[in-house]
Parts: C-alpha cells; structure tokens; sequence
C-alpha cells in the first residue's frame, strides 16, 4: 500500500481540477482496507473513498485523507446454463467490465457501456443510461465497516437503490466498498426502445444488432452528446432531473406546452437539461466554467477551472431555473470541500 503526502488530484477526478489531498492512500488489495481498520487509520481522520473521481467536484484542497481503490480481479461465482453471477472488485474500471462481460458472452449492461466509473461506485450511485440501471443486475454488494472493520454483503434489496442513490449514500457508518456481484444472462435481451438508438441502428443500416453492436451503438451515441473526459472535463450530468408533483407539471405545462417531462410515481420527472437550455444558459460561461453546448445537463470545464468556479456556475444555473419554474434543481454531482 502506498502512501503519499500533498499529493495532486489532477489525474483523479474527471473535472479537471487541481486540488491537493493531505494524504492519498493507494489500496491494491480488499485486505489492505481491512487491515487499515484494524490499525484505527480511519479513527479521527477525514476521509473519502475515491473510485475514478468521475462525479466528484473538489473545492479547495481536501484536508484529510484520500483513499482510491485501485483493487482488481474478475472472477465467475456461480452459473448454469443460462444465468452467470460475476463478482467483480471495487477498483476496476466500469467499461472495461462492460466489454470484458461482452467478450465472454455474459449479457445484460450493453446500454451502461462507457459510464466514466469504478466498479465500486457504479452500486454506490446506481449508475444508470438508456432505460437500464446497475441494480436490475446487481446481486450482492461487498463492504467493510470503517469502524469496526466487520465484512458486511449486501443484497440488492439491502442496497436501497433509488434514482442515482442507495444506501451507501446514506449509511450511519461509513462502509468501503469492496467488490460487487452481478447476475447476467447468457441470452441477450437487448432493450432497443430509445428513439436515438433506433435513429443510429437504422441510419448505420443495423437491423438485428449483436450485443457488441448495441454497445458501440450506444458508446458512440453518448461519445457524440458528452465531452470525453481527456477532452474537456466535466461530471456528466451535474443536475439530478427533478421530480415534481403532477399540479405542478400542469401548471407548468399550460404555461410550456413543449416541456420534457415524464410520470414518476404520483409525479413527473422534468429534464433538466430542457430547464436549464430554457433559461438560456446552454453555451454560456461564467469565470472557467461553462454550460456544454450540446448538453446544457453537463458543466464543463472552460481551462484552468477550479471547484470555486463551478459552484458559482451551478448556483447561477439553479437560481434561474427557479426563478423561471419554480422548481429547485439538486446537484448529481458531489461537492467535496
Ligand atoms: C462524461 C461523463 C458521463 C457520465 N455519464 C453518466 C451516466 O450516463 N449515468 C450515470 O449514472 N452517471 C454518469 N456519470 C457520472 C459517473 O460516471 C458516476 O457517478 C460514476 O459512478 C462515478 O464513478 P467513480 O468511480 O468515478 O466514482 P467517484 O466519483 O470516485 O465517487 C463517487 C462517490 O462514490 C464514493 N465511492 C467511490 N468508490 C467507493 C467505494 N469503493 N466504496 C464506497 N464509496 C465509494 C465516493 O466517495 C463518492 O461519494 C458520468 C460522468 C462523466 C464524467
């Protein structure tokens, strides 16, 4: 395990932003954590689990300790002939899980291909795209207590997994991540219903996609919407899409006809890129932050951007959309300092 002082963050968060981190902790092993715990590391200490820093906004330096799993290992659990469970570590990367499950067969998160994610935060965040979310295929969850360093597993149901949540979101006690289990199908059961998946497959003359054709389908469809992170920096989607109740959506849909908005539970869930583009700050900058042209949904960073710039940016965005709807947009992203 190593472990380093003042160390730069530059290379492990997805904005871009050049914070520094009192210490950085570097675990290769689950055992590592666990022996961490039982030397009291985590006792009086500050401390953030890091997976690829793909939804984190650091603002200012972080004075406490980093700690980034970087744990690997695949493996096959259990199967039969027509399900496999996987159980995979926390620190490998999502994407490369995704193809690694397309290369041998194993079926089910084609339409989550080329989420910037760890393993560990994909069930922490409950990743989700194209109609799919990681808990339809999450079977187990493994994590250690960082109090009383107890190896806990987790079913799905234990999870809580809400939109962009679970229980890991809110838990008393912080627990770590270790590994998680997925149960995929050896048949694929290609989910195919989004308009700009139909747009590409028929525009690329695809009429029964393979898996594999249905991912770079989707890989590519995202790949044209969102900046890559080695491009331009960004967390993806900075705003939750909210959820309002249904007198609300009504009056707001007397007053805009053309509004996004879907049924969610006993209300509707508005897209908050349609806010914000309707505030007029699609394109727009403010100091080194601005709002992606393609995308209004995602903050990018315009060159040299700190945490302070994009929080003067999404508070800027969020006192309009109000002003204008009446609605409060939530931050997806985490706001660390
Ligand atoms: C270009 C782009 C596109 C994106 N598109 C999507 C999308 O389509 N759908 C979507 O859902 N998300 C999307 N995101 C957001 C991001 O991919 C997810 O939130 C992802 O899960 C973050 O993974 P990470 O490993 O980088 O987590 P981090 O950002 O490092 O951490 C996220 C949270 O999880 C915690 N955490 C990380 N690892 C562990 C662990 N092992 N144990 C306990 N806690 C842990 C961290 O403390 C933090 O609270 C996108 C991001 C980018 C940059």
């Amino acid at each position: 395990m190593k472990i380093t002082k003042n160390q730069s963050l530059l290379g492990y968060n997805s904005f871009g932003i050049n914070a520094l981190a009192d210490e950085f902790v570097e675990v290769e092993h689950s055992e590592e954590i666990a022996q961490l715990v039982e030397d009291h590391f985590f006792e009086n200490r500050m401390t953030l689990f890091l997976g690829g820093g793909n939804n984190i906004v650091f603002v200012g330096d972080f004075h406490g300790t980093v700690v980034h799993l970087a744990n690997k290992g695949i493996a096959v659990v259990d199967e039969d002939s027509d399900i496999v469970t996987v159980r995979a570590e926390a620190g490998e990367v999502w994407d490369d899980f995704v193809w690694h499950c397309l290369d041998n067969q194993w079926f089910g998160l084609e339409n989550l291909v080329a989420i910037p994610s760890s393993i560990g935060a994909a069930a922490v965040q409950n990743i989700g795209a194209y109609g799919v979310e990681a808990k339809d295929f999450i079977v187990a969850v493994e994590a250690i207590d960082t109090v009383t360093g107890e190896k806990r597993r987790f079913s799905n149901a234990d999870c809580r997994f809400g939109y962009r949540d679970s229980v890991f979101k809110h838990s008393e006690t912080q627990c770590v991540i270790t590994a998680v289990s997925f149960r995929l199908s050896k048949t694929p059961h290609l989910r195919l219903s989004y308009k700009a998946i139909t747009d590409y497959l028929s525009a690329n003359a695809i009429a029964n996609p393979t898996p594999k054709q249905l991912a770079q389908c989707i890989a590519d469809i995202r790949w044209s919407k969102l900046p890559k992170p080695e491009v331009q920096g960004s967390v993806g989607s900075f705003f939750k899409n909210p959820v309002v109740t249904a007198s609300l959506y009504e009056g707001l849909k007397e007053r805009f006809p053309d509004m996004v908005a879907y049924p969610a539970g006993d209300g509707y869930k508005l897209a908050a890129g349609w806010l914000i583009e309707k505030s007029g700050w699609k394109g727009r900058t403010l100091g080194r932050a601005g709002v992606y042209p393609k995308q209004a949904l995602v903050l990018v960073n315009c060159g040299g951007c700190d945490g302070n710039d994009v929080v003067r940016l999404a508070n800027a965005v969020i006192a309009d959309v109000e002003a204008m709807f009446g609605v409060r947009l939530q931050p997806e992203a985490i706001i660390v300092g």
